[in-house]
Parts: structure tokens; C-alpha cells; sequence
């Protein structure tokens, strides 16, 4: 069944949900602080909304994919003041603290919150195979069976605000370590005189395949592309918000307070807007080394 969609946040993960949901027949009215990705949206065949209100003015289900908790609370407010809007779906990744919040600014208005923090990367979102976490009321879960079934695999965590954001956390927090060891232990392999692409392949055959061997490294490290598709940025936003959850709860934290360092190092050497595979960047440094090689256009060499 098709329905009016609104839809907030058109990065590197929102435009191709919002894609999706435009191919699989909804009218989706879309907005952005940035003209450029509204106007690529149009061409698709999206709607152009000049506001968040406007689009919780115009719609009844909103869906917001945002980089930081403080821009998620802030679109919340203003979402909470929309005459036709009747639930609020974030996609981004904010934390259980932050989506409380939002629950309750809407909860104020009548108006239904749904945590739906997605894993998959750019690619999953392209595909619509991302694997979304939602907590919040079932019965709104259910209604959206559809809207999620464009975007991927859905999963219900719980009723309670939030819990699909610690959920969300834990998967990140097993992303991040993976990626930066993986990266830390190739660092050393190619120091040692070994090839990065078999160690690679190794790892793959073996006991130390990770996503970060399997996708992240021959997709964006070993040819230098450093395109996933994920800022530095927001995976050590995502990374200390995990350390904020588990201080709060008093669960250990060893290795993610070792895993945030990495991060806030690779934040400050690499740039925030970096990729987050540039995690490899400051090890390659201080070992004196370089993995990978970068890909040349025969056509122009
Ligand atoms: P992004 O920075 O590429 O996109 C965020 C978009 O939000 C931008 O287009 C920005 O202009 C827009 N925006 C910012 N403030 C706004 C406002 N007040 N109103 C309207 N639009 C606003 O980020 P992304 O990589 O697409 O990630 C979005 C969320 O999804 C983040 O919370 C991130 O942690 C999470 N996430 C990202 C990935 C990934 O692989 N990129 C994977 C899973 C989850």
C-alpha cells in the first residue's frame, strides 16, 4: 500500500532510502538544509518542502535520517508542532538518552515515536537491505510494515524508547573495533614484509574475518579509495555515545575506551568529513608504512 511520506535528512544514508520509497510508489516530500540534494530529490520524483514543519505539516508518517542527536532533537521540536503528522521515525543514530527525549516531546502531542536506527551502510540503503532496529509502539511498527519492507529487514527490539538505539550502539561499537583492528593488525602484517591483499584473504578464509576484512578493506582501504560512505565524524559520535550508555549502566568498558581513543585520534589526524576508513591513516604513520595501492586509469596513464 502506498501512503504520503516525509522525509528529513538526505545524506550519504537518506537519499537512497528516500529513493527507495519514491521507486516503491510513495509520494514523499522531502527536506534538507541543503538545496542541492532537495533539488536532486525532485528530479526524482520527490516533493520539496521548505521546512521540517512544512513536511509535518503535509504528512502523516515522518521519517528523519540526521547526523547528531542534537539536530535529531531539534527536527523532534519542530516535527511536534506539525498539524497533520501522527508518528516520527528516526532512522539516524542518537542514543537511548536523545530518543527518550524525543518520545516524550511527541508523546506531548499525540504524536507516535519509532527509534529506527539502521546498520548496512550506503550500499544496504542503495540496495534496500539494511538491517533496521525499531523500538517503540508494535502496533506503529506493524503499520509501517510496508514502508519498512522498501528499506530492508526490519526487526522489533522493544516497546521501551530507546532500546533499539542501545541496540544500534552495540552493533557500532562491534564495527568500530573490528574496523580498527583489522586495520592495526594489516599495519603490522605489512611492516613484517607480508602482502595486504593476502592478508586479506586470509583473514577471509579463516578465524579473523570480520565485515572490515570481508567488505571495508578491499572496497575502500586496499585500492585507497577511502569511500565507504561513513564520516570519521559520526562513527566516533556513535562510539562515545556507546561509552556515555555503558558508564551510565556501570558494565565495563575496557575495550571501548581504547576503541574511542583510536577514533578521536583518527577524528583530529584525518578530519571529521574523512571516511571512516581512514581509521588506517595515523597506524600507517607511525609505522612508517603504506597498505594498499591506489588504482591508476590505464586509459590516461
Ligand atoms: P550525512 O551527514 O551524510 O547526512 C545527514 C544529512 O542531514 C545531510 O544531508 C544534512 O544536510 C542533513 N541535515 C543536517 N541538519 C539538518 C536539519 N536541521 N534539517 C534537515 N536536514 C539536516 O550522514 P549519513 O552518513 O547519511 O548518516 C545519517 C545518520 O545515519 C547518522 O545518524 C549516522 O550515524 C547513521 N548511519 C550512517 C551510516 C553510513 O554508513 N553512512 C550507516 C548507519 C547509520
Amino acid at each position: 500500500m502506498s501512503s504520503d511520506i516525509g522525509f528529513i535528512g538526505l545524506g550519504n544514508m537518506g537519499f537512497p532510502m528516500m529513493r527507495r520509497l519514491v521507486s516503491a510508489g510513495h509520494r514523499v516530500v522531502v527536506f534538507d538544509t541543503r538545496d542541492d540534494v532537495v533539488g536532486d530529490a525532485t528530479n526524482l520524483g520527490a516533493l520539496a518542502a521548505t521546512s521540517v514543519g512544512e513536511v509535518a505539516h503535509r504528512t502523516e508518517t515522518v521519517m528523519a535520517s540526521l547526523p547528531t542527536p542534537q539536530v535529531s532533537n531539534a527536527v523532534a521540536l519542530d516535527v511536534a508542532a506539525g498539524t497533520r503528522v501522527r508518528r516520527f521515525v528516526d532512522l539516524s543514530t542518537i542514543g537511548g538518552e536523545a530518543a527518550q527525549r524525543n518520545h516524550d516531546v511527541l508523546a506531548a502531542r499525540g504524536i507516535a515515536a519509532l527509534d529506527s536506527p539502521v546498520s548496512g551502510g550506503v550500499r544496504g540503503a542503495e540496495a534496500g537491505t539494511l538491517a533496521l532496529m525499531v523500538s517503540g509502539a508494535r502496533s506503529e511498527f506493524e503499520f509501517l510494515t510496508d514502508v519498512f519492507g522498501a528499506l530492508g529487514n526490519a526487526i522489533f527490539v522493544s516497546e521501551k524508547p530507546g532500546a533499539a538505539q542501545t541496540m544500534k550502539l552495540i552493533n557500532n561499537l562491534m564495527a568500530a573495533a573490528t574496523l580498527a583492528a583489522t586495520a592495526e593488525v594489516v599495519v603490522m602484517g605489512v611492516k613484517a614484509g607480508l602482502d595486504p591483499e593476502v592478508i586479506i584473504d586470509v583473514l577471509n578464509a579463516g578465524s579473523g574475518a570480520t565485515h572490515a576484512s570481508r567488505d571495508k578493506f578491499p572496497r575502500a582501504v586496499l585500492p585507497r579509495t577511502f569511500d565507504f560512505g561513513f564520516a570519521t565524524g559520526l562513527m566516533a559520535k556513535d562510539v562515545r555515545l556507546y561509552l556515555d550508555e555503558a558508564e551510565t549502566l556501570s558494565t565495563p568498558i575496557e575495550v571501548a575506551e581504547v576503541v574511542a581513543r583510536i577514533w578521536e585520534t583518527t577524528q583530529t589526524e584525518a578530519g571529521p568529513a574523512s571516511d571512516f576508513t581512514s581509521v588506517v591513516l595515523p597506524m600507517e604513520k607511525a609505522a612508517g608504512v603504506t597498505v594498499g595501492t591506489e588504482k591508476t586509469d590505464c586509459a590516461t596513464s
